[in-house]
């Protein structure tokens, strides 16, 4: 069990996943008799959740189950509730799996914008969001959805001679559509099954 917002545990977890790694490789050339060798892997140990920054709005998990929309929405989300249990290592579902879908819903850019700061901008795992929310919004494509959005909210608020919380959500949303993003959630495909 690590605390990712720990230093001294993350250091134990990079101590850890990469004493794995290699007992899983030695367990393959020595048993499994294959010819592997190490070639590369990640410098730093993935997380999946940590410091989150409370922002202007804070998405739950009841917004994604209502699909919900948002005057102000800048990204969207279609993956399923996938959170885990911090407690165990078998990666057990937090909810029973009847209880994993949720439909597309969109992320509201005041998500990205901190409640407390004048200046600042979330996006990806750091974004506003309850723990299940996130386990939803986390992944790969979301992620790079909001950190467009962001972008262009920075670069709005220069242009502007604003700051973070001085934009104009509804102006965010209109340059992030006008660049391509598709946000409207009668356009989406449906989500994928759980995995396990
Ligand atoms: C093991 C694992 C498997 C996953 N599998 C999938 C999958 O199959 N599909 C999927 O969609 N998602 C998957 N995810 C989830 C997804 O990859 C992450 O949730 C997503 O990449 C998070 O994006 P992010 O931008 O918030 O953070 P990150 O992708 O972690 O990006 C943060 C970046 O900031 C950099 N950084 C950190 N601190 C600083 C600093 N002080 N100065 C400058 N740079 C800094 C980091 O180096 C990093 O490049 C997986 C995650 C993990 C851990």
């Amino acid at each position: 069990m690590f605390d990712s917002t720990d230093t001294e545990s993350m250091t134990a977890a990079e101590i850890a996943a990469r004493r794995r790694m290699l007992e899983v490789l030695s367990y393959f050339q020595a048993v499994e008799r294959k010819d592997w060798r190490f070639d590369h892997c990640s410098p730093i140990i993935g997380i999946r959740e940590g410091y989150r920054i409370v922002g202007r709005y804070l998405l739950r998990v009841d917004d994604l189950r209502a699909g919900r929309e948002f005057d102000d929405a800048v990204a969207r989300g279609v993956f399923y509730l996938d959170g885990h249990k911090p407690d165990d290592d078998k990666r057990t579902y937090i909810l029973p799996k009847e209880e994993l879908y949720v439909p597309p819903y969109q992320i509201p850019f005041r998500c990205l914008v901190a409640r407390d700061g004048r200046n600042l901008l979330m996006a990806g795992r750091c974004m506003s969001a309850d723990q299940l929310a996130l386990s939803s919004a986390r992944v790969t494509t979301t992620c790079a959805m909001m950190g467009q959005a962001a972008g262009i909210g920075a670069a709005l608020a220069a242009a502007r001679g604003t700051d973070a919380a001085g934009l104009d959500p509804l102006e965010v949303r209109r340059e992030v559509e006008r660049r391509g993003a598709h946000l409207a959630l009668d356009e989406t495909p449906p989500p994928p099954a759980p995995t396990r």
